[in-house]
């Protein structure tokens, strides 16, 4: 499946914003943006001029899209997903994001980004309802389970992992059973689970110009 492959910092600094893309360096000293010492250049943020209607949304369609780190034209096919179901669409778009694998197995602290839980799903470390579900853009839903293949629980990754997710905070509609590393989904996502930096509103009038 196709995807970003350059530099993702470049991102963070195209926006002017962290977007949490790299795990543990991005709360560290090593993130470019904290070591910064003059403001951003960030194509949005540094420039003095008046940003346009259209900029301030194009800003909140990218910055949802690189967050969650889906390519343009798999982006749109979400959001038009998201306008066929009932309520607005924009929340719609961020709850089907919300639901997909990759964000599932970060949230659930199985990786430290979005980006490492895309790598784990792809080389068939997990198991969804006791299926191998290699596809990241898979769609969670309620009651399915997600737990680490046999297999790959002898890794010195998985040993470490059992350790890290110890007390980790993850979003109401999941739980996890540290002991077996299973999560599963109570629910599906609603829009009290979207991070609130998310602004779905300005991504359906971003489509709709
Ligand atoms: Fe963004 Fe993280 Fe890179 Fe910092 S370290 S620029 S937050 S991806």
């Amino acid at each position: 499946m196709a995807r970003y492959t350059g530099p993702v910092c470049h991102l963070c600094r195209y926006l002017g914003e962290k977007l949490m893309l790299k795990g543990e360096k991005c709360s560290s000293p090593k993130c470019p943006l904290e070591r910064r010492t003059t403001p951003s250049r960030g194509r949005f943020q540094a420039r003095q001029r008046k940003v346009s209607d259209y900029g301030l949304r194009l800003r909140e369609k990218q910055k949802v899209r690189f967050s969650y780190g889906v390519l343009e034209r798999q982006f749109r096919k979400f959001f038009a997903e998201a306008e066929k179901t009932p309520g607005a669409a924009g929340e719609g778009l961020l709850i089907l994001l919300e639901r997909r694998l990759d964000n599932v197995v970060y949230r659930l602290g199985f990786a430290d980004s979005r980006a490492q839980a895309r790598q784990i799903i792809q080389h068939g470390h997990i198991l969804v309802n006791g299926h191998k579900t290699d596809i990241p853009s898979f769609l969670i839903k309620s009651g399915d389970v997600i737990r680490w293949r046999e297999a790959s629980t002898k890794t010195e990754y998985y040993k470490a992992l059992v350790e890290k997710v110890k007390g980790k905070v993850i979003p109401s509609w999941l739980s996890l059973d540290e002991e077996g590393m299973t999560g599963s989904a109570s629910t599906l996502p609603s829009k009290d689970d979207i991070e609130a930096k998310f602004d779905g509103k300005a991504i359906v009038e971003y489509y709709s110009r």
